[in-house]
């Protein structure tokens, strides 16, 4: 009988575009252990921010990472970044991690010092017998993993996505993160090459999981 593969899906995109929900839906749908990226680059700011350095002091920044342990722990199907044995907490959605983290994630050394990390948790989720990943970010599919089995890129206009927040009750300049996301220099927010565009403006969520969850459950004969 042939094995199960295992599969990544790489699902990038601007803030509030529509990933978490789309991701979270696909890993229960097929069991992947869902790994959001976004929050790995939350949790490494706020400890920036506890140590007291600031994301215009380069030498504090290298510092910093240096003596920060890394680790992972896996709660339900999502995959938790630990630091020094401890998951972040609602900290990590809070206004001054909002308006700090693209700051941040524009850095070189931090997006280096993450990148074995986030390839890494392929190995933790075929450890814990999940079929495979979904992982959501800026660059999954253009840098993380270009040779992801699937890679979508969801967008929508930014009316939409300040309303999507504001739903959630949470303040966030995410025009602004967008800017500053889509304009740095390292691994910018963009549209991979090759990877499936979805426009999720007028979608309901179930019909953008539809799209995904067809184009997959096509490879995966059993599902
Ligand atoms: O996904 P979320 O909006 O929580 O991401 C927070 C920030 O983390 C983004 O605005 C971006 O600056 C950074 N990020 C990134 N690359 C990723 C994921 C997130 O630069 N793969």
């Amino acid at each position: 009988m042939a094995s199960t593969p295992f599969i990544i899906v790489a699902i990038d995109g601007g803030a509030a575009s529509g990933k978490s929900s789309s991701a979270r839906t696909l890993s229960e749908r097929f069991h992947l252990l869902h790994v959001d990226t976004g929050s790995f680059y939350r949790a490494i700011t706020a400890e920036l921010l506890r140590r007291g350095v600031a994301a215009t002091d380069l030498a504090g920044v290298k510092s910093a990472l240096a003596g920060i342990r890394l680790g992972t722990r896996v709660e339900g199907r999502s995959a938790r970044m630990e630091i020094g044995g401890r998951v972040a907490g609602d900290e990590i959605r809070s206004r001054e991690v909002n308006d700090n983290v693209s700051h941040f994630a524009a850095i070189p050394e931090v997006r280096t010092a993450l990148l074995a990390y986030q390839r890494g948790q392929a190995v933790v989720a075929r450890e814990r017998g999940f079929r495979g990943l979904v992982m959501e970010g800026r660059d999954i599919g253009s840098v993380i993993f270009p040779d992801a089995d699937f890679r979508f890129f969801l967008h929508a206009d930014p009316e939409e996505r300040a309303r999507r927040r504001a739903q959630e009750g949470q303040q966030d300049a995410i025009a602004e993160r967008d800017r500053l996301d889509s304009s740095r220099k390292t691994a910018p927010l963009a549209c991979p090459v090759g990877a499936v565009s979805i426009d999720t403006t007028h979608l309901s969520l179930p019909a953008v999981v539809e799209r995904m969850a067809t184009a997959i459950a096509a490879r995966l004969p059993d599902s």
